[in-house]
């Protein structure tokens, strides 16, 4: 059997390079046609090297490029993904750029990909309807891999045609779960990038410790999954090891387990519909000895609320969610604004942009831009 070709978009990020270390294990069932980033040009180089894609793309241009990579053909600039993706001619694209600057190499990846395999969950938030209508039409299965609604596309294999009744997905609580909210106004960088299970890039990090990861997550699996936001609930899971669960109409539950592990939902990604064995570790249940559940606090995490909010708000709504949950994190990252301030501004955004109908990318992006207006008028900052 002949190697499928898999772009990886966002190579050098925490999903990309879980993804490469899978490419790794099989080399004779994946070859990785296309290597993608922003700026960090050495970590590309590096596996560049390692893994000799036939393109490979860097927003930021660097001085140069190494001789022995000379082979390779760049590209550069801000639409430097997608020309890369499109010269590649892979099989599949695993989507991996973080925020809403991956939609459009998810657009595109449909255009010319058998299979998209989504873990961009912010291309979904904004640009939900259209993403999906589209990979209906082109007939591109959008194989989930962030890691709950993996286990949901896996305990949906059991379905057989009965309806579902809820779907119920899993939360760590973040770094900050069991934080005072007058505490949580002023925690640092370094109090929210400490996941308690998760491995994972800044931006996601941040956004597990406000929930609204969750709320991504729940209009994530409104789209993937074409269930409306009444039948999708969130349970705090402390342990991370039941990623999500089904229930049906007859009160039975599926949960899919496993230790935290981004690699076991990229992996499942690229296999399906086959099982990749990794070096997982084993779940040890007497080890374990419980898993606790409890649900979500609305006052020390109002975002999870205010993204189911704008979910059922619907047009451009979740985009300015998002819009101004990114420069609100941008700005927490680079330490400008207290933690406490995310919230803040997203409701601020929430508040003062009208929502518009989406019924093109460019609405996508003409709401995101508003949002981002939006959120540096509330944080008093300039261009
Ligand atoms: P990282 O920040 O670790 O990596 C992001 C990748 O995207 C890097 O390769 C980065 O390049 C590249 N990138 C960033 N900005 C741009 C841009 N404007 N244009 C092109 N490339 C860009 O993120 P994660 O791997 O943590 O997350 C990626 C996506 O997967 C996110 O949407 C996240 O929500 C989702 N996800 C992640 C999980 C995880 O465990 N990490 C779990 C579930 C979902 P460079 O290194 O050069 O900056
Ligand atoms: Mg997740």
């Amino acid at each position: 059997m002949e190697a499928r070709t898999i772009a990886i978009l966002g190579a050098t990020g925490s999903i990309g390079t879980q993804a490469l270390d899978i490419v790794r294990r099989y080399p004779g069932a994946f070859r990785a046609g296309c290597l993608t980033a922003h700026g960090s040009s050495d970590k590309l180089f590096d596996l560049c090297r390692e893994f000799r894609p036939d393109v490979a793309a860097l927003v930021n241009e660097p001085d140069e490029i190494p001789e022995d990579l000379r082979g390779i053909q760049w590209f550069f600039g801000p639409d430097s993904t997608v020309r890369a993706l499109l010269a590649s001619k892979c099989q599949d694209a695993l989507c991996a750029i973080v925020g809403i600057a991956g939609l459009d190499a998810v657009w595109h990846a449909l255009d010319v990909c058998e299979r998209v395999l989504l873990a961009n969950k912010e291309a979904l938030v904004t640009g939900g309807e259209l993403v999906t209508k589209k990979a209906v039409e082109k007939g591109v299965p959008l194989l989930p891999v962030d890691s709950e609604h993996s286990a949901i596309f896996q305990c949906l294999q059991a379905r057989q045609g009965n309806p579902v009744k809820r779907l119920l997905l899993t939360c760590s609580g973040g770094a900050l779960r069991a934080w005072t909210k007058e505490a949580m106004y002023r925690a640092t960088v370094r109090d929210v990038l400490a996941h308690p299970t998760w491995n994972m890039g800044g931006k996601i990090t941040v956004d597990c410790a406000t929930m609204v990861n969750k709320g991504l997550e729940v209009i994530e699996a409104r789209h993937l999954f074409d269930m409306p936001a009444e039948k999708i609930d969130v349970v705090i899971h402390p342990q991370s090891v039941i990623h999500s669960m089904v229930e049906f109409e007859d009160g039975a539950v599926l949960a899919q387990l496993g230790m935290p592990d981004m690699r076991g939902p990229i992996g499942y990604a690229m296999g399906y519909p086959n099982r990749l064995p990794y070096d997982a570790t084993p779940l040890d249940f007497a080890a374990l000895g419980h898993l606790d559940f409890a649900a979500p606090d609305p006052v020390r995490f109002p975002c999870l609320g205010m993204a189911v909010e704008a979910l059922k708000r619907g047009g451009s709504a979740p985009v300015i969610l998002n819009g101004a949950n990114e420069a609100a994190v941008g700005a927490f990252l680079r330490e400008q604004i207290p933690f406490g301030r995310i919230a803040e501004v997203i409701d601020a955004a929430l508040q003062c942009v009208p929502v518009t109908p989406i019924a093109s990318i460019a609405d996508v992006y003409t709401a995101d831009a508003a949002a981002r207006e939006a959120a540096k008028a509330e944080l008093g900052m300039r261009n």
